[in-house]
């Protein structure tokens, strides 16, 4: 677990920078880090860089949360924003009323949007609710056609598709699941795409994909396609543990899920809008999906706003199955909120003007190959990625299946912040040193157990990020040789 037990005296605090057992229930954070570990309080950002409450600066590589694509004091978002708070801060979208921000964005997206035609827009607050919706358009979409059996979703182990109760279910992270009761049995889980960590001796990555799509076809079968309504699948896996596809894996199972007339939803929460170098995931990867999620770059992380784009095909039946089945009721108060239409819009307008997906591919091969150009460190097994998205996994012997042992994280180490001398005892495995070593130069990565994660805004110059990630590795190097001469594993 990261941040760790004992960082806390790694992070100054004075009286009025302490906030450990502060009031809000933390998400995705252990209790006892609540109370024992002082929370890194972000206070300020600026292009690539954020600040914490005692103005240290960090280089952003997680781009926030996957979303700040272009980068943290963007004017033309916070004039966007402004300009609508003025005119008008706020009308819903219900009842066949609704603002122009919200009737822009959907317009802009159904033309922005080209691996296949996409004629409406369902407005939501977040990712997970996009899913969430997700589920009941589908479920709408088989009650309209006569098909009531056809309600399960096929997903994949590692996936993550949000934390509301179906979208966390069809997540395939235990984490998710593991005390909530989930996932419930209409949701599936199929294989992770994941070649280096799951190939069988000698396949090859072509092979890899036909296994997977047999074995997906295989569980259709043994379920009865009939019952089967959509697959969801991320372009690139993220929070999993950011894996692209291997090769010719979305052919082969796009093709299995066409032959059994079940719905393709593309999550594109945070493949869109230039991540992997194209303006979409699915133009990547050649998806022709049927429905897609977005969330995150949607507005650069500026507002809180998701869609879930609909195919005619899904449209049609919705529409015209309404009067026999009644409305779509669905909606949050803030579906198509005019402020986050109003950034959102602006923020596309701006991936646009400045031609984001070419600058993501001049950036990514100096961003990746010189990340991957650590690959042969003896503690690295794989680092992996595409366009402005790469994860390191750390094992021992470059084998998927030697994690190191979580306590060899722990280190002692001895510093001076305004004249005081402090004394730090981390716990924790390596992912969580590599982090904090990460941390302590001022940089933020996402730690995962023994996995980082990176997704930078589209503005980073990747050299000083190489330049920390290579001072945190030969750090993280040292001290598993330490450890090597100190204990037989
Ligand atoms: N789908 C994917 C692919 C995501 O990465 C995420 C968030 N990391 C979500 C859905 C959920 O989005 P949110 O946190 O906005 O609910």
């Amino acid at each position: 677990e990261y941040p760790i037990k004992g960082q806390c005296e790694a992070r100054w605090c004075s009286t009025n920078t302490c906030f450990k057992g502060h009031n809000m229930l933390a998400p995705f954070t252990p209790g006892w880090q609540t109370t024992e570990v002082n929370p890194l309080v972000i206070v300020k950002s600026e292009g690539s860089y954020v600040y914490d409450i005692n103005e240290k600066k960090y280089l952003d590589t997680l781009a926030g949360l996957w979303c700040t694509a272009l980068g943290g004091n963007e004017p033309r978002l916070v004039a966007a924003a402004t300009d609508q708070l003025n005119k008008l801060p706020f009308y819903h979208s219900f009842w066949n009323r609704t603002t122009k921000p919200s009737l822009d964005l959907a317009k802009e997206l159904t033309e922005t949007f080209t691996a296949t035609k996409m004629t409406k827009v369902f407005f939501t607050n977040s990712g997970s609710e996009a899913n969430d919706t997700q589920v009941k358009l589908v479920w709408y979409y088989n009650n309209a056609l006569g098909r009531p059996k056809k309600k399960k979703f096929i997903a994949r182990a590692k996936a993550y598709h949000g934390s509301t109760w179906i979208s966390a279910s069809l997540s395939g992270l235990p984490p998710l699941h593991q005390n909530f009761d989930l996932p419930p049995p209409f949701v599936l889980h199929t294989d992770c795409p994941h070649y280096w960590r799951y190939h069988l001796p000698g396949e090859t990555e072509e092979d890899f994909s036909t296994r997977l799509a047999n074995n997906l076809e295989n569980l259709i079968l043994k379920e009865g396609p009939e019952t089967i309504a959509a697959f969801i699948a991320e372009p690139v896996m993220g929070a999993g543990g950011v894996i692209p596809p291997p090769a010719t894996y979305f052919e082969k199972v796009q093709a299995v899920v066409k032959k059994y007339d079940i719905l393709f939803i593309a999550d594109e929460v945070i493949s869109a809008f230039g991540r992997l170098g194209t303006m979409f995931g699915c133009d990547k990867y050649n998806i022709k999906p049927d429905l897609v999620s977005l969330a995150k770059a949607l507005s650069s992380g500026y507002m809180p706003i998701g869609a879930v784009m609909v195919s005619p095909q899904v449209t049609e039946v919705v529409y015209s199955q309404s009067n026999k089945l009644g409305n779509f009721s669905h909606g949050f108060t803030y579906t198509g909120h005019p402020v986050a239409c109003a950034v959102a819009s602006e923020s596309i307008k701006l991936y646009k003007e400045r031609n984001i997906v070419e600058k993501v591919k001049s950036i990514s091969p100096r961003f990746q190959d010189g990340l991957k150009s650590f690959s042969d460190s003896p503690i690295v097994g794989e680092i992996r990625g595409t366009g402005l998205i790469l994860s390191t996994e750390f094992t021992d012997n470059k084998s998927p299946n030697e994690p190191f042992p979580p306590e060899w994280g722990k280190f002692n180490f001895l510093f001076f912040i305004s004249y005081q001398i402090s004394f730090a005892n981390i716990n924790g495995g390596i992912g969580a040193y590599f982090g904090g070593q990460c941390e302590k130069q001022g940089m933020l990565v996402r730690v995962a157990g023994d996995t980082i994660m990176m997704s930078p805004p589209f503005i980073i110059s990747p050299k000083e990020l190489i330049s920390k990630y290579g001072n945190a590795l030969k750090a993280t190097e040292e001290k598993v040789n330490s450890f090597k001469s100190q204990h037989k594993k």
